[in-house]
């Protein structure tokens, strides 16, 4: 029987865990942590009853994704819940935007055209174009025509594209997603996440998964334990030598800890290559436990998934700018996860877990939960005397947790024009670490980060096809 060894147990390690096992290899995870899922635990973060996704809460690129279909996780427990509004995006006096579903009604409510005629046919293609985006670049993409429309709205910088906004409420609610990228917003390809992330909104939504993002967890270790597979935590790798001789090995580290991992079996030009690769700025994170939910002034926030907090376009540009060159400023942009919005059940007595996290520079050294928390009051007065309990972690503590996380950095590598295209070094199998059978399966491989797996399942589908070979 063929034999695995994927060190990691991130959503990506699971999805290359469960895709080998459900092809007949016999695989086993190994974890440092005590509990797997990396980056899609959900715990009780403040209080008891009131359940925090610990990192990942939406998951728009895991919908219908291949691996998700592939591994079938419906069938092991997995459900979706969509909110209402899928992001929002306070403004000053009371104002702001709002993404729902439809492209059409966002369209009318922000009273501008260009983002129907902008976002309209990239969502309504979005089945096409997000096969294509999950896949790595140097891949003849399946929809030429699509991709090829993808590619001229996402390889603009975003303050070029939100020129085409005729109001500040689009400019903002655009700023706020393109924002996910960690990139500053007048560089070239900052537009890349941001627009599919907004397709996928008007698409599929920005589902939560109902009972936690551990809920997707979950339903991986039910579907690797349905193949065959295991788990072993508290198993920290150091090198290949620690682990039992095996057909394949799959790492989901980063690039340059898969360096060290591998020590002299890595040929030299692909160990170079692996530790050129960089990294970006830093989350600082706050979980609260907020009686009764944030009272946003802009109403619709209080209806959405994610909020996106830091004022007008304008702001979140020289803030995402700031970040980069190492400076923090004090009026942060922040993110909010509001799941109790779509999954009513992780609220305890009415008190809401809120989400939240400040984009920093790297390493940055502070807490920064009264930053956070000031960014909320500017727009929802009274949220302070409505926090009942609180957690918080620095970007040190997040890679402590978590070494993938290096410096912070929670989108595992810095999302420049390069690294979008190339990650984690310009290679036709990106995946390949050198050695037969050896491969790199985490967020630092394409598509990139999120809790959505395809990393991993584009990874093990390599190695199963160099393994026919
Ligand atoms: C605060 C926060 C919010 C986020 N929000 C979202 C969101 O809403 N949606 C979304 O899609 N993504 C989100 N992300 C990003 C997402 O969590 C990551 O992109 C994703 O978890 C990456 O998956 P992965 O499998 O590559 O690695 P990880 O989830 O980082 O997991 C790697 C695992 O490998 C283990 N490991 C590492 N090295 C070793 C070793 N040497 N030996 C043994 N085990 C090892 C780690 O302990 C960890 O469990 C968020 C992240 C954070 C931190």
């Amino acid at each position: 029987m063929v034999t695995a060894n994927v060190i990691g147990s991130g959503p990506n390690g699971l999805a290359a865990a469960v895709t080998l096992a459900k092809a007949g290899v016999d695989v086993t995870v190994y974890e440092r942590n005590a509990t797997p899922g990396g980056g899609a635990r959900s715990v009780e973060a403040t209080l008891p009853g009131v359940l925090h996704d610990h990192c990942a809460g939406f998951h728009a690129l895991s919908v219908n994704n291949a691996f998700f279909m592939d591994a079938e996780l419906a069938n092991f427990g997995l459900e979706w819940a969509l909110p209402e509004i899928q992001y929002a995006h306070p403004l000053d006096y009371g104002h702001g935007a709002a993404a729902y579903r439809s492209v059409d009604q966002t369209s009318r409510l922000l009273h501008d055209p260009a983002w129907q005629t902008l976002f309209g046919p990239l969502a309504r293609h979005f089945a096409k174009l997000s096969a294509d985006v999950v896949q790595p670049m140097l891949q003849l993409p399946q929809s030429p025509i699509g991709f090829a429309r993808f590619g001229l709205r996402a390889g603009l910088p975003a303050n070029v594209l939100a020129k085409a906004f005729r109001t500040e409420q689009a400019k903002a609610l655009f700023a706020g997603v393109a924002a996910h990228a960690f990139r500053p917003l007048h560089t070239l390809g900052s537009s890349a996440i941001g627009v599919t992330l907004l397709a996928a909104a008007h698409a599929v939504g920005w589902p939560v998964a109902k009972g936690g993002s551990q809920a997707i967890v979950d339903a991986m270790l039910k579907a690797l334990v349905h193949h065959g597979g295991r788990v072993e935590t508290g198993a920290h790798i150091d090198s290949l030598a620690e682990l039992p001789a095996a057909d394949i090995v799959m790492l989901n580290t980063g690039p340059r800890a898969a360096v060290d991992i591998l020590g002299p079996a890595m040929p030299e030009r692909v160990a170079a290559g692996l530790r050129r690769f960089r990294y970006g700025p830093a989350a600082a994170t706050v979980s609260l436990a907020v009686e009764g939910g944030i009272p946003w002034t802009y109403e619709p926030a209080r209806r959405a998934g994610t909020v996106h907090v830091g004022g007008s376009f304008a702001e979140i540009a020289v803030v995402e700018a700031q970040i980069t060159k190492g400076k923090m400023p004090d009026n942060p942009y922040v993110l909010v996860g509001q799941q109790s919005a779509a999954d009513p059940g992780r609220a305890h007595n009415n008190v809401h877990p809120i989400d939240a996290y400040a984009h920093v520079p790297s390493g940055y050294p502070h807490d920064a939960t009264e930053l956070i928390v000031r960014q909320l009051e500017r727009f929802a007065p009274g949220v302070r005397e409505r926090i009942v309990a609180q957690t918080s972690r620095t970007p040190a503590d997040l890679e402590a947790e978590n070494p993938n996380f290096v410096g912070g950095d929670i989108v595992s590598g810095a999302n420049s024009m390069d690294q979008l295209l190339f990650r984690p070094r310009p290679s036709f199998n990106p995946y390949r670490l050198g050695p037969t059978g050896v491969y790199l399966c985490s967020a630092s491989t394409p598509p990139g980060a999120g809790a959505h797996g395809m990393a991993g399942f584009n990874a093990a589908r390599s190695a199963l096809e160099d393994l026919q070979r």
